[in-house]
């Protein structure tokens, strides 16, 4: 495949540009390096490159877009709110509307507040349970992503029992000790550090489905036991629902497993590929936020009319019977595919799979949380990576990410997809 364009615009990139991206999950660096393809359209199901090369997109902008690529009811519904102009710092109809589908959706949204990324949404629902609980401290679950925020950046301690360090420089020791991190689907380890520090702590944030260290479900009772034993402590409970919301249902991870969280955070699908995030809750939580209680938060950029519109359209496409049926199809045939090539060619690999998001790890070990993602073989990742990229299909690069079908994939682009793997998987072999 010819990515002359893409090398040359690279290059510049890192002439201006930190790192050439401008996030790191965008740079080769989890892919043992190589170029990063820079595209210059999204229609569907497909991308083309600079280079004028197509490609599969299953990357799906890191969980955003699940209509595909350009949908046309989205597309107009930005087209029109911009030209009543993009920023009003006013309230809107729009927000109102938008507010009402979402509280329809998911019922323990009692009040929501929208802001501009997922890393707002949920550093925001941590302010607003410290306010609530009066409380300091807060346990998350170790491989879930949270945004770059400073509390959600801090790698576990030694031991479920430890308190946090940072996990980038830039944040500081002080910060991380007001995190515990426990591993996924492991409630004796959270009854142990809700045992230890229980009156100090103000939330436990979790991811319902985890989506960040590959897909990972729930054990059954987990998010139950949870809930228990965080009440029981005064705590809040927090779903970071960021990439699950719309992802597997019309509504929330909630909805599909039956747990009702407290407070919840939301972003991706919700803005329909713009810049959103919300966050929402029981309504004597919410009721701490300004204007009306102590917990500052606010947003020159927030509700504008064009994400707003960009999330009612995509939800209303996501409304239209069939969507999430759709979904679980294509991601059955697909994770067939892979699984009974894998068998064939002899390829260690577990497929974890939610609708239309899944994630293959190459261990044959079953994936329940991340010190078992972690195992999947890095070699094995970065190969399949790059030569199912010179095939043209588009993938994350790093071994922890989903893939992320959409309603404009289709049993054809699947079959082609599987092809490519088939050629991949038997040259790996070799
Ligand atoms: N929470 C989860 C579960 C995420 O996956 C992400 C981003 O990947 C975030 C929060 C942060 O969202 P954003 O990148 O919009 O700030």
């Amino acid at each position: 495949m010819n990515t002359k364009q893409s090398e040359l615009l690279y290059s510049e990139a890192c002439e201006h540009i930190v790192g050439g991206v401008n996030s790191p999950s965008r740079s080769f660096k989890g892919v043992g390096g190589g170029t990063p393809v820079f595209m210059e359209k999204g229609k569907g199901a497909y991308f083309y490159d600079v280079d004028g090369n197509r490609y599969i997109d299953f990357l799906g902008a890191y969980g955003p877009i699940i209509t595909g690529h350009a949908h046309p009811h989205i597309t107009h519904a930005i087209t029109k709110a911009a030209e009543n102009g993009t920023l009003y710092g006013t309230p809107t109809i729009l927000e109102n509307q938008f507010a009402k589908m979402l509280k329809n959706a998911i019922p323990s949204l009692e009040k929501v507040r929208f802001v501009n990324s997922g890393t707002e949404a949920v550093m925001t629902t941590i302010r607003v349970a410290r306010a609530y609980t009066g409380r300091n401290k807060i346990v998350k679950f170790a491989g879930c992503y949270h945004g770059h925020s400073d509390l959600v950046l801090v790698a576990a301690g030694s031991g479920p029992a430890t308190l946090g360090s940072p996990d980038s420089a830039g944040v500081t020791a002080n910060i991380a000790e007001e995190v515990i991190t426990v591993p996924f689907n492991d409630s004796n380890a959270l009854a142990e550090v809700l045992k230890k520090w229980g009156d100090e702590i103000a939330a436990v944030l979790v991811e319902p489905i985890v989506g960040n260290f590959g897909i990972v479900d729930p054990a059954p009772g987990f998010l139950e036991k949870v809930n228990e034993l965080t009440h029981d402590a005064g705590a809040l409970v927090i779903y970071d629902e960021v990439i699950t919301a719309f992802r597997f249902t019309y509504g929330g991870a909630q909805n599909l497993l039956g747990v009702t969280p407290d407070m919840t955070a939301m972003g991706k699908i919700i803005g329909g590929g713009l810049p959103i995030g919300a966050y929402g809750g029981r309504v004597d939580i919410m009721e701490n936020v300004a204007p009306l209680g102590p917990a500052y938060q606010a947003g020159t950029m927030s509700g504008n009319p064009a994400s707003i519109s960009a999330g009612i359209a995509c939800l209303e496409v996501l409304q239209q019977e069939g969507t999430y049926e759709k979904l679980e199809d294509l991601g059955s045939q697909l994770e067939q595919g892979l699984n009974k090539l894998m068998t064939n060619y002899n390829i260690p690999g577990t497929i974890n799979r939610r609708c239309g998001a899944l994630t293959l790890f190459f261990t044959t070990q079953k994936v329940t949380n991340y010190e078992d993602a972690d195992k999947s073989d890095d070699r094995l990742f970065q190969q399949f990576f790059h030569k199912m990229l010179d095939r043209g299909i588009n993938l994350a690069p790093s071994k922890y990410e989903a893939w992320f079908l959409t309603i404009a994939h289709t049993h054809q682009d699947i079959n082609e997809t599987l092809t490519a793997a088939e050629q991949t998987f038997k040259e790996m072999s070799e």
